[in-house]
């Protein structure tokens, strides 16, 4: 075998880039199960936040506009390295697109090569309620059974069955401020066969969905500094998972409910800039969630203590999210390999690539002539 053909047999064996679809990752996650899922995407994020010190972290890169945000979020390990694409733009759904939209790609870290470009917005809404469900597993009480959900937008099924399955919440109470939200989530649920033992409860107010609530999940969408809690409202012993706030000038839960809480955050240097936690002084004690489920730091103290979940979603549950799609991807052999990094004869001559246009162009002109 010539050296050019053994140089194309590796390229097929270790470097084919597989792209997988918005309509390719649907499919699969429904043919798998979502609770299958967001059980296997809850246990890579566990595994992976073990593995908190083996990862170079950053805080994400976010560029701001007056209605909106995009961001950047890159992580890796030794092995491999995963950014998100992602934006949020709460006024989106007013002209037909969705909030938050998103991409990622997972690439070779020993060689720099994308193995894996990836449709992340369904897959985000997933991770999103895996980390939830991970963090709430790790602070909630044992025993809760009951949760408010406020805000019934794109992220909120995912969210009510993340907890239904992984933590047994067996009663949820809904609010939106847009009716038609919540009636939609609603008739979601109602329809699929994964919720048949969950009750929904229509309320309306962010008060009477609270009531009695042992878990408060607010996953809301507005820019602006808003007040989705009062302090009034928050019983002793509830979890809080405040999934809405994450972007600065963006924030659900305000400081006087914050202050009556155990604050638990992603990756602290992030969240300082984008969690509710933007509104805190810069002395306001939080723990990051790893440290808990490492057994390095205390969650919950007592049955009566109120802990709070500060999530604005960190580039390692993207890293998760993107080797379970992958894995599925393999073993269902599901995606299109695309020559998204050209092939080379002699990696050494790129120039070599321009050649073929050239002499089309030249017989082009050759013919002109003629
Ligand atoms: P969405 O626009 O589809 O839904 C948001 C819902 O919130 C809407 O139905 C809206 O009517 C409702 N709402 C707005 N203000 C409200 C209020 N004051 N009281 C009650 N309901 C209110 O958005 P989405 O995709 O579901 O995302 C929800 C939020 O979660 C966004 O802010 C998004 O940025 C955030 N998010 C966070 C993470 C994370 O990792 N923390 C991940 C994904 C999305």
């Amino acid at each position: 075998m010539d050296r050019n053909s053994q140089q194309t047999l590796k390229r097929n064996r270790h470097e084919e880039t597989r792209f997988l679809s918005a309509p390719e990752v649907a499919r699969m996650i429904a043919e798998r199960g979502l609770p299958q899922c967001l059980q296997g995407v809850a246990a890579n994020i566990a595994q992976d936040f073990l593995r908190w010190k083996s990862f170079d972290k950053s805080a994400r890169l976010a560029c701001h506009s007056r209605d909106g945000v995009i961001e950047l979020m890159p992580i890796a390990d030794d092995k491999s390295f995963t950014f998100k694409y992602v934006n949020g733009h709460p006024k989106n759904t007013a002209i037909g697109l969705p909030t938050v939209m998103a991409f990622g790609v997972l690439a070779d870290v020993a060689t720099g090569m994308p193995l894996l470009i990836s449709e992340l917005t369904l897959t985000t809404a997933i991770r999103t309620a895996a980390t939830s469900a991970v963090a709430a597993r790790a602070l909630a009480r044992a025993n809760s059974r009951t949760m408010a959900l406020i805000g019934n937008g794109a992220q909120s099924e995912f969210q009510a069955l993340a907890f239904h399955h992984l933590l047994g919440i067996e009663e949820i109470r809904l609010y939106d401020c847009d009716p038609s939200a919540t009636a939609k989530l609603v008739r979601n649920l109602e329809r699929s066969g994964d919720a048949a033992n969950l009750v929904l409860t229509v309320c309306s107010s962010a008060r009477e969905a609270v009531c009695g609530a042992d878990i408060v999940t607010t996953v809301t969408a507005d820019k602006t500094n808003a007040a989705i809690l009062s302090a009034d409202m928050i019983e002793p012993g509830v979890h809080l998972n405040a999934v809405g706030g994450d972007c600065p000038g963006k924030t659900e839960i305000p400081p006087e409910v914050m202050a009556l809480a155990k604050v638990f955050v992603e990756y602290e240097p992030q969240t300082r800039i984008e969690g509710d936690l933007q509104q805190m002084p810069t002395d306001f004690a939080v723990t990051e969630l790893w440290e808990v489920l490492a057994g390095r730091n205390v969650g919950r103290a007592s049955d009566a203590e109120v802990t709070m979940f500060d999530s604005v979603g960190f580039a390692i549950e993207d890293f998760s999210a993107l080797r379970f799609l992958r894995d599925l991807a393999m073993s269902n052999d599901v995606g299109q390999s695309i020559e998204l990094i050209p092939s080379l004869e002699d990696p050494k001559d790129l120039f070599r690539l321009l050649q073929p246009a050239r002499a089309s162009q030249a017989a082009i002109a050759a013919s002109v002539v003629i």
